[in-house]
C-alpha cells in the first residue's frame, strides 16, 4: 500500500472551509450557548432533518468553531467523521460506554495509558462487561478474542515502551471475527500513521499531545465512519464532555503546524535515541526507529516517522535516576508529551507511585525507567544536556 502523505499543505488546508460570515482566514471563535431560529417552522425542519442548516439549537450538541476543527481532523485522518471531546479520556470513556453493553467482552492491551486501562478493568466490569488485558501484540490479542468479543482497543506505538502493534493484522482479524477495532494513535499522529488506512474501525487521540502541540490545551478526538462515530456523538450530547470553542481554536492553530513539528520531533527522536543507545550509563533504549527495536521492520512498514518519545533504562538505582532527571535543564519534569517543549518523567513516579512494587514492575515500571518526550528544541542542545546529566549518574 502506498502511504498517503500528510504534509504541511494538508495540515494547513485539508478540511478547511472558508468562513462565510467574516471572510477571515482563521476560524472565528463562536461564543454562544443557544443558537436561534428565524421561525418555528425552521426549528421543526431542523428537528425533522429537513433543514439545510447544520448548526443544532444548543452548544452541547455542536458549535461552529468545533465543527470546523472536526472537519480538518477528519481530513487528516482520512475519516468520514471526527468528533471532538473535552479530553482524550472523555473520548475514550464515551466511546466505551456507547459501544459496549452488559455481556460483551473487550480486549485491551497492557501498555495502554493507565487511566484507560483502569477504566476498563474497574469501571466497565461494574456494567457486566468482561475485560481481557493482554500484551501489546497481535498474537496475544488473537489468543484472547472469542465469540463474545465486541471490541479490541490498543495503542500504537504504546506507552511507555513504544511497541508497535500489527494494525493491519488486527483490522483483518476484527473483520473476520466481527469485533470493533479501535486504535489510540496519540503517539503517532496522523502525520506518522493513519490506522483507518489499514482497515481499523475507529481512531482516538489525546489531542492534548501532538495535535494541540503547545502544552496549552486539553482535548480528545474520535474519528471513523459516520455510522460508528454518530452514536458516540449522541451519547456525548448527554454525558456532556464537549470541547469548548476556545480550545477548538487553539487546537486548529496547532494542527496547522503539525507536519513541521512532527518532522522535527521525529528527527530529534532518532538522534537522541541513537545518542542514548551508545551511552555507557544507559542500559536499554526503546524507540521504533532503532534497528534493535523488536518491531522496527513493522514500524517502517506502517509508519512514516517514529515520533518524539524515547524511553530508556538507566544503569542506575531509583535515587540516581531521580537525580539525573532533576539535573536536566531543557526537558521540564512534567507528564504529557507531544508539545514544543521537551518533557521528562521517571515513569513509575508519575503514574504508579501508589501501585505496589510487584504490580508496577510487572507492568515494566522500573525505578530506572525514564520517558523523554522531545519537543522542537535543537537535537544538539538536548544531547549536550543529556550528556551533562548522564556524566554524574
Ligand atoms: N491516550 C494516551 C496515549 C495518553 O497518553 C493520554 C494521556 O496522557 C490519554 C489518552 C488521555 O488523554 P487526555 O489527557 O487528553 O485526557
Amino acid at each position: 500500500m502506498t502511504k498517503r502523505k500528510i504534509g504541511s499543505t494538508e495540515c494547513v488546508h485539508a478540511g478547511a472551509l472558508p468562513c462565510e460570515a467574516s471572510s477571515s482566514i482563521t476560524t472565528p471563535i463562536v461564543h454562544s450557548a443557544p443558537f436561534a431560529f428565524e421561525t418555528t417552522k425552521d426549528l421543526i425542519a431542523l428537528i425533522e432533518g429537513r433543514s439545510e442548516r447544520r448548526q443544532p439549537e444548543y452548544g452541547r450538541m455542536g458549535n461552529p468553531t468545533v465543527t470546523c476543527v472536526e472537519r480538518r481532523l477528519a481530513a487528516l485522518e482520512g475519516a468520514e467523521k471526527a468528533q471532538l471531546f473535552a479530553s482524550g479520556m472523555a473520548a475514550v470513556t464515551t466511546l466505551f460506554l456507547a459501544c459496549l453493553k452488559s455481556g460483551d467482552h473487550m480486549v485491551i492491551t497492557t501498555d495502554c495509558y493507565k487511566r484507560t486501562r483502569d477504566f476498563c478493568i474497574t469501571f466497565l466490569k461494574k456494567f457486566g462487561i468482561t475485560v481481557s488485558v493482554v500484551p501489546s501484540s497481535l498474537e496475544s490479542i488473537e489468543g484472547a478474542v472469542g465469540p463474545g468479543t465486541r471490541m479490541v482497543f490498543t495503542e500504537t506505538p504504546t506507552n511507555p515502551y513504544l511497541y508497535v502493534v500489527d494494525i493491519e493484522g488486527l483490522a483483518e482479524l476484527g473483520h473476520t471475527e466481527g469485533f470493533l477495532t479501535v486504535v489510540d494513535s496519540t503517539f503517532a499522529t496522523p502525520v506518522n500513521f493513519r490506522p483507518l488506512e489499514f482497515g481499523v474501525d475507529l481512531v482516538v487521540h489525546s489531542a492534548t499531545k501532538y495535535l494541540g502541540g503547545h502544552n496549552d490545551l486539553i482535548a480528545g478526538v474520535l474519528s471513523g465512519g459516520a455510522g460508528l462515530v454518530e452514536p458516540v456523538s449522541d451519547l456525548l450530547m448527554t454525558l456532556g464532555g464537549i470541547c469548548d470553542p476556545n480550545t477548538a481554536f487553539l487546537l486548529e492553530r496547532g494542527i496547522k503546524t503539525l507536519a513541521i513539528r512532527v518532522a522535527k520531533q521525529n528527527a530529534n527522536g532518532q538522534a537522541i535515541a541513537e545518542f542514548l543507545n551508545a551511552h555507557p550509563r544507559v542500559s536499554s533504549v526503546f524507540y521504533p526507529g532503532l534497528t534493535s527495536h523488536p518491531q522496527h521492520n513493522l514500524a517502517k512498514k506502517l509508519m512514516s516517522g517514529f515520533g518524539g518519545v524515547v524511553t530508556f533504562l538507566l544503569d542506575a538505582d531509583f535515587e540516581q535516576t531521580s537525580s539525573f532527571v532533576d539535573r536536566l535543564q531543557i526537558p521540564r519534569l512534567a507528564p504529557s508529551l507531544g508539545g514544543v517543549e521537551s518533557l521528562v518523567e521517571q515513569a513509575m513516579i508519575m503514574g504508579y507511585w501508589d501501585v505496589p512494587r510487584e504490580e508496577r514492575e510487572a507492568l515494566g515500571m522500573y525505578d530506572n525507567l525514564v520517558r523523554l518526550s522531545l519537543g522542537i528544541e535543537d537535537a544538539e542542545d538536548i544531547i549536550a544536556d543529556l550528556d551533562q546529566a548522564l556524566q554524574k549518574v
